[in-house]
């Protein structure tokens, strides 16, 4: 016979998850940008089980194919290999413009390509959605209000960030794609729409992706030291992705266009958050380790979100608990997917 490494695959017919039909009238034209990230991807899920095509476009600096592969064949899906740093023209009638890197150390890793992004991303982007008359969503974040003396952080606290600091090529370039945003809406009338997305969790964040849930859950499933960051007593509110992703749906179908905060206000130390992980996963070892703390980190966070509560109607659902334990199954089933030289 032939030797299993040689042998081609048969084409198969692939089946898809059944998604809701919609007329002409209704269905919408969606460009995703950073589609095949971590919420990117769920976005698509979510607007492509609602009946809407979908264009994601992604240069896999993070993304990642597998998490948006279950569409690809679909005939309202398509993949754009594009840099949003370079214009791209299409006729869309729904822009989310969520292409950046987005852990601090994926956009602390080249800082002037953070920026690049950020700036002439979301120029192009917007230049898109005035040529087509479409209406842009920025996915903004928390990090605009820096590290705030402010606390919960309403849309109306104007932030407090360090122009030189590790974490300005990310913090300053949301806060110009947000001043760009404001000036095109005023200039040439772009619909334009922001979210401020605070820290989110779930399933498909990146395995290396540095942030705190990842860390952790990482961590504790293979029984290796919890990494405190300083003393752990710097805060956090963590949103579960599918609350997120409503957000963002209801916020761009809405009219409203000011920033908006979507986030969960349950707020914990980072190092109350080390000891809740390390409970949800029974029979763990490991133990809490303090490292250096990290320059210019915010020493507190949590939104206020009257506004999308007002303005949107909307509110997260999900508790963070309830959202952990996916994400540690999600993360478990990552590991033994690894360990066998990442086959399914
Ligand atoms: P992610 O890294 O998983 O996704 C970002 C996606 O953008 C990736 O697929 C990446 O390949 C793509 N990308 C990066 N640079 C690009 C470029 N120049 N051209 C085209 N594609 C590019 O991160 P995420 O958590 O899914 O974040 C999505 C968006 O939400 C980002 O804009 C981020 O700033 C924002 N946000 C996320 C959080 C969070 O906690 N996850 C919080 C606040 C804001
Ligand atoms: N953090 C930590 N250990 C880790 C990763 C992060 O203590 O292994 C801390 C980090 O210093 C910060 C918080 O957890 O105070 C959240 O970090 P993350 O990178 O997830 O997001 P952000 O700082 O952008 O909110």
């Amino acid at each position: 016979g032939i030797p299993d490494e040689m042998a081609v695959p048969l084409p198969t017919t692939k089946s898809f998850p059944s998604v809701r039909y919609r007329n002409e009238e209704t269905r919408k034209r969606v460009l995703i940008t950073g589609g095949a990230g971590f919420v990117g991807s769920h976005l698509v899920d979510k607007l492509m089980l609602d009946g809407h095509e979908i264009i994601a476009l992604d240069n896999y600096f993070t993304g990642r194919k597998k998490n948006i592969e279950h569409w690809i064949g679909h005939p309202n899906f398509e993949m754009v290999h594009h840099d949003v740093v370079n214009p791209y023209f299409v006729e869309v009638d729904q822009i989310y413009h969520l292409a950046s890197p987005a852990s601090p150390p994926h956009y602390m890793y080249n800082p002037v390509k953070t920026i690049k992004t950020n700036t002439l991303g979301t120029i192009n982007m917007l230049g898109l959605a005035k040529r087509v008359k479409a209406t842009v969503l920025l996915a903004s974040t928390s990090e605009v209000y820096g590290d705030p003396e402010v606390h919960p952080q309403p849309e109306t606290y104007w932030g407090h960030v360090n122009t030189i600091g590790p974490r300005a090529c990310y913090d300053e370039g949301k806060r110009v794609a947000e001043s760009l945003m404001v000036a095109y809406n005023k200039q040439e009338n772009v619909k334009i729409r922001i979210a401020r997305i605070f820290n989110t969790f779930g399933p498909r964040m990146h395995m290396n992706d540095g942030r705190v849930v990842s860390n952790f859950i990482i961590q504790v499933l293979q029984d290796k030291p919890i990494t405190i960051y300083g003393n752990g007593t710097q805060t956090r509110s963590f949103q579960y992705v599918t609350d997120l992703v409503d957000g963002l749906i209801a916020l761009m179908n809405s009219n409203y266009s000011l920033p908006v905060n979507i986030g969960n206000p349950e707020e914990h130390t980072i190092g109350e958050f080390a000891t809740i992980i390390r409970d949800l996963v029974p029979g763990s070892t490991s133990e809490i380790v303090n490292q250096e703390s990290q320059q210019d980190d915010p020493q507190q966070r949590r939104p206020d979100i009257r506004r999308a509560a007002e303005q949107i109607q909307w509110r997260p659902q999900v508790l963070m608990k309830d959202g952990l334990l996916k994400t540690i199954e999600y993360f478990r089933a990552e590991i033994d997917r690894n360990k066998r030289g990442g086959k399914p």
